[in-house]
């Protein structure tokens, strides 16, 4: 400053003072701004909302100058600016009337735009501050106030106070917006936490409920295998320290059967469920009538009611078509454990079989077949689980009848396979009724024909063939051997494929019986090496090659035909369909044949016909109703000859006691069990007697009962003279 300056009038000089002292105070004003800024941030820090930050600011602004009013506006996410916070309250509409009027002259965009305090004088003559108040980022409000007077007295330091404080409320009011969207963050992801928690509980539950169910399921099933195992190598052992008679070989022989047949049930429900589980399972798609398979079926569970004294009905509605075209097998594969479980699950009273039309359009057959029992019957808990794989109603059954928990798991599959459904209404100590549908196309009877005939065609008799047997068992050679030599064929065998194929080029055979799983080549590789053998060297007359295979579903079958095989059998071998097959691939002219006899196939005509018209033994028949199985007829008989002789002795007890309702009693259980067995002249003689018995007539009694001693003696006699081993 200069003398001359100073040297001015004490006007200028008192309006100097003047203004240094009011500098002075706005500096105060700002150092107690600051000062107090510590105060500031603690309120920011605890602001919940974008007022609580409003409310601290508007204090803090208030230390700086000595606004009339204040407010905020907040910028909202469709672009428009409401003004949330004015103080005194009272200003409200006032403020927002001088903003309604700067956003109509373009001031309050042209604020927006401006790091800094925009000052407009006001009508009434005061001045307007307009500040945005933004981070670097983004806008997130607008500042506003009204000061007393013209804006003189707003210099450029409290301005940039005024800056520093808007910009604390800018972040403060942008960490409260990023807060607020960490909280919502952190709670929706409380929540998926909380859900997948929920669900990895449930699925632990679920794990660990399968995995008992499982392991309930190990157990029972090495229970079921274990007991039947124990029964063959208990027997074997017992045989094999010698010194028993023929009877008890035989007895001990029976045991040891039936043991394997009880472990070839349960193995086969394992492969049929883990093939079903892989989804390999096809179905096949063959005419059938299904009068005669349910038939066939009921024939064979019939034996097994009647040894628990349960009777049996089957009815199947005149509406059900007379052909139809489906996998009738796994249709009767439902039917026998369904049935099955049926005769296991009942102690007394009846189990009927009802075979309804469910619905008959275009060419597709519905049909809704009935299980119905008087037995133990289900909790209504159980009844939807127990179509549960391992499941059973409750785990003492399994302690009391045996079982795997697999066999109506089995038949869901099956049954949804074949698009039906499969159900149970039960009611505990009263029964149970077993329901499923399933669907077929409507077949034509004539095809029907054709298959007997392709059947009848095939007990043919036959000449002696040479036959090469590829096994790599020797149990299993073994076996082959005695169902073929005693028919008069010559079997050479063949360890594995390689072998088969020395020999097959070696010599000629009529056919080749070909394993499938061999070492060294199998039987695929051997028939496709023997096929490219007779192409290379031209045999005249190619062999048939039947496979023997354990895999027994269509596409399995399918392979062995791409290998050039003609056919196939299903281990274990059964004799019958063996012999079959062979009649098919080779069947011979008539007269030099060699007829099947012996190991239980021959057929009962020859010694029926010395005996008149009615046959002592249809051996035929006895066969159709075990469902084709001849190894099953020497049990079958068995249990009929233990049964019948008590019944004879109660005959003459009856007699001499002059018991006609005992008479009648004794010929009926006669009736009964020969009619079962085809003992077709022990059923009639038991019939008559029974009848006169009836009418309280005993007259003819004592010559008929000789007759029937006589044809019961008639009747052992022809069951060993057809190799019948009882
Ligand atoms: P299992 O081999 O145990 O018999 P299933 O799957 O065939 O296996 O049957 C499962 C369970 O359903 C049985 O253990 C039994 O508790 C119940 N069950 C099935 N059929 C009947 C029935 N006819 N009467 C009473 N309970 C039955």
């Amino acid at each position: 400053m200069s003398d001359q300056n100073i040297s001015r009038s004490p006007e200028f000089l008192q309006e100097r003072i003047s203004y240094l002292e009011e500098s002075n105070l706005r500096f105060i004003s700002i150092f107690e701004m600051l000062a107090s800024s510590s105060e500031y941030q603690g309120d920011l820090s605890r602001a919940k909302d974008e007022e609580a930050i409003y409310r601290a600011t508007i204090c803090q602004l208030r230390r700086l100058f000595p606004f009339q009013s204040i407010g905020f506006l907040s910028c909202e996410s469709d672009g428009s600016f409401e003004l949330l916070a004015a103080d005194p309250a009272i200003a409200q509409d006032t403020l927002q009337s001088l903003i309604d009027t700067r956003m109509m002259d373009g001031t309050f965009a042209w604020a927006l735009n401006r790091n800094q305090a925009v000052l407009v004088p006001t009508e009434t003559g005061e001045t307007l501050i307009l500040q945005v108040v933004a981070t670097q980022s983004r806008v997130r409000g607008m500042f506003v106030a009204t000061l007393p007077g013209n804006s003189a007295a707003l210099d450029a330091p409290s301005l940039n106070a005024l800056t520093i404080v808007l910009h604390t409320c800018a972040y403060a009011l942008e960490s409260t917006v990023l807060y607020g969207m960490l909280h919502d963050h952190t709670q929706h992801l409380e929540e998926r936490v909380q859900l997948r928690t929920r669900d990895l509980e449930e699925a632990r539950l679920q794990a660990e409920a399968a995995s008992l169910a499982k392991s309930d399921f190990l157990a029972n099933m090495s229970h079921e295998i274990r007991t039947p195992m124990n029964g063959v190598i208990g027997m074997t052992e017992l045989m094999l320290q010698g010194g028993l008679t023929p009877q008890k070989e035989k007895q001990y022989l029976n045991a040891i059967k039936d043991s394997a047949d009880s472990l070839m049930l349960i193995i086969n429900d394992i492969l049929d469920f883990s093939k079903i589980e892989a989804g390999k399972f096809t179905l096949e798609n063959k005419p059938f009538c299904p009068r005669d398979a349910v038939k066939r079926c009921l024939g064979i569970l019939s034996v097994r009611a009647e040894e628990k004294g349960l009777q049996m009905f089957h009815q199947v509605d005149s509406a059900v078509p007379a052909c139809l075209v489906g996998d009738q097998g796994r249709l009767r594969q439902v039917l026998t454990n369904l049935v099955g479980n049926a005769i296991k699950f009942c102690q007394h009273g009846n189990i009927s079989v009802e075979v309804g039309l469910k619905s008959n359009n275009a060419d597709k057959v519905v049909l809704h077949i009935r299980v119905n029992d008087t037995g133990i019957g289900i909790p209504e808990e159980a009844c939807q689980r127990i179509f549960n794989q391992f499941e059973q109603a409750d785990s003492s059954t399994t302690r009391k009848f045996g079982g795997t928990g697999l066999g109506l798991a089995i038949c869901k599959k099956l049954v949804e396979l074949m698009d039906g459904e499969i159900w149970v209404e039960s009611q505990v100590g009263t029964g149970s009724c077993f329901h499923f549908t399933s669907q077929f196309l409507l077949g034509d009877e004539k095809l029907l024909i054709d298959e007997e005939a392709i059947t009848d065609s095939s007990s043919a008799r036959q000449t002696p063939l040479t036959i090469l047997l590829a096994e790599d068992v020797e149990i299993n050679r073994t076996l082959v051997q005695a169902i073929l030599e005693p028919h008069g064929h010559v079997v050479i065998c063949a360890e594995n494929g390689r072998k088969a194929l020395e020999a097959y080029t070696s010599r000629a055979f009529d056919v080749v019986l070909m394993d499938i799983q061999m070492p060294e080549m199998d039987g695929l590789q051997a028939s496709r090496a023997i096929r490219e053998f007779e192409r290379e060297y031209g045999r005249e007359v190619p062999a048939p090659i039947l496979a023997m295979t354990a895999f027994a579903g269509n596409e399995d079958r399918q392979v062995c035909i791409d290998a050039g095989m003609n056919d196939y059998l299903t281990k274990p071998i059964k004799p019958l369909q063996l012999v079959q097959l062979l009649n098919k691939y080779c069947a011979g002219p008539t007269g030099s044949a060699v007829e099947l006899t012996g190991g239980g196939l021959a057929t009962a005509a020859a010694a029926n016909e010395l005996n008149g018209a009615i046959a002592v033994f249809d051996q035929d028949d006895l066969l159709e109703r075990l469902g084709g199985r001849p190894e099953m007829i020497p049990r079958f008989v068995g249990l009929f000859c233990k049964g019948v002789l008590p019944q004879l002795e109660g005959l003459v007890t009856a007699l001499a006691a002059e018991d006609a309702d005992g008479v009648r009693r004794h010929a009926h259980a006669i009736k009964g069990a020969a009619a079962n067995i085809s003992a077709l002249r022990i059923q009639q003689l038991a019939a008559t007697m029974e009848t006169t018995a009836k009418e309280g007539d005993l007259t003819e009694v004592p010559q008929r009962l000789a007759m029937l001693h006589q044809e019961y003696r008639t009747f052992t006699e022809t069951i060993s003279a057809l190799g019948i081993a009882v």
